[in-house]
């Protein structure tokens, strides 16, 4: 198949670096002339840095947001024996996390609208092994604070954040990362905040807790040679952190950007919901960071959604599907006992789901010519797609 021409990426990380690539280009500068690669200065500079700016005590970098969630996990004490609830509709790492940890994952729908973990069927999987739950803050939009907190406060369960996708996220006076005992965040390149590889961080305001995924993440030394416990080789690069700490004072803007991008996307689709385009719903106003913008293309929309992607495709528009299946269904977690039909509104919106551009130097007139391409597509539709000369050679 011919590489089709994208005129509008999914994203764009260009335009993030170069207005400041003087000053990344000075901040590893730095790094190579200290030669502290490893547990380096730059690494706890910014570990203070993001636990301050987002409401918190305690950061501790590691090499993904996969081991924040696993090694953040144990060092909250949660492991075998326990289980820990998420959302089927996650990113897979999430479900890997409690995994590796030796935790047992146990997986809940999630609301329609907002594709969120569903808190009430939350309360039907507690079981007197149940130690914690994991709210994943999904696309950008965090689960309510308050909801959460009352939640764990009467089934006394601890609160794990799932913070991937919401770096500075707000909802309720909370920072994403602040909520219950520790949060997960990544920093792989894509996410609001991103280095130049892979990278993680968890926060925690509790300092057994942080310095537990201290030792962790250093196989598992109290001092240098000397070991209390087993942990793995799982260090956020000192380099990775001075590329971080630098691009930190930007992300603010970085996320009204997103927000403002979303607004707009709100705002064209609206005439659309006629024809089936309905955007996942924001519930927490401006605190939502938008790291993905997503709309359902659901049952009344006269195009598929497979279709509708095709379209855009061709039309030079990229998107993506965040995820095309959910956890559940994932041949390797088939051991889980899971089966299709477990999770109808995490299933259903796996089927809708479509992630339309979204990074911060996305134009308004882009983002116009996003929206005319799937009024285009949806006013013309049909689940058949015959093209309008090919229903005309037919007809003849
Ligand atoms: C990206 C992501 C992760 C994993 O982070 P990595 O740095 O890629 O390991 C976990 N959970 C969610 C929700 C994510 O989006």
């Amino acid at each position: 198949m011919n590489k089709m021409t994208i005129r509008i990426p999914f994203v764009d990380l260009k335009l993030q670096h170069q207005p400041i690539q003087t000053q990344l280009q000075q901040a590893i500068q730095i790094v190579l002339e200290q030669g502290d690669f490893i547990l380096g200065q730059a690494l706890s500079d910014f570990e203070a840095a993001f636990a301050a700016t987002s409401g918190t005590e305690y950061g501790v970098g590691v090499a993904s947001g996969t081991d924040a969630i696993a090694l953040g996990l144990q060092a909250c004490n949660i492991g075998a024996g326990d289980e820990v609830i998420l959302p089927a509709n996650t990113f897979i790492a999430t479900l890997i996390g409690v995994l590796r940890a030796g935790a047992k994952p146990v997986l809940v729908d999630c609301d329609p609208q907002t594709a969120l973990i569903d808190l009430e069927a939350a309360v039907r999987s507690i079981t007197p092994q149940t130690k914690a739950i994991i709210p994943v803050h999904l696309y950008g939009q965090m689960v309510s604070p308050r909801q959460l907190l009352d939640f764990a406060d009467t089934y006394k369960l601890l609160i794990f954040e799932d913070a991937a996708q919401a770096h500075l996220a707000q909802r309720e006076g909370f920072h994403a990362g602040s909520v219950g005992i520790a949060a997960a965040f990544s920093f792989y390149p894509s996410k609001n905040l991103g280095a130049f590889g892979d990278g993680g961080m968890l926060l925690t305001r509790d300092s057994d807790v942080a310095q537990k995924m201290g030792r962790l993440r250093n196989y598992g030394a109290s001092q240098k040679y000397f070991h209390t416990e087993s942990g793995t080789n799982s260090r956020l690069d000192t380099m990775q952190a001075a590329v971080l700490h630098h691009k930190l004072p930007y992300l603010p803007q970085w996320n009204s950007d997103r927000l403002s991008i979303a607004q707009q996307y709100d705002m064209e689709l609206a005439p659309l919901a006629t024809a089936g385009i309905i955007p996942i719903q924001n519930q927490s106003g401006t605190g939502h960071v938008y790291h993905l913008y997503v709309i359902r293309v659901d049952d009344t929309c006269p195009t598929e959604r497979q279709q509708l992607q095709e379209k855009l495709t061709a039309a030079g528009i990229q998107t993506g599907i965040h995820y095309p299946i959910p956890c559940h269904l994932q041949p390797a977690f088939n051991s889980l006992g899971y089966q299709q039909g477990d999770f109808p509104q995490a299933e259903k919106l796996s089927k809708q789901i479509l992630s339309l551009p979204m990074y911060p130097g996305l134009s308004s007139s882009q983002v116009k010519e996003v929206v005319a391409a799937i009024a285009d597509v949806v006013s013309t539709g049909s689940h058949s797609d015959p093209s309008p000369a090919v229903v005309g050679s037919i007809a003849a």
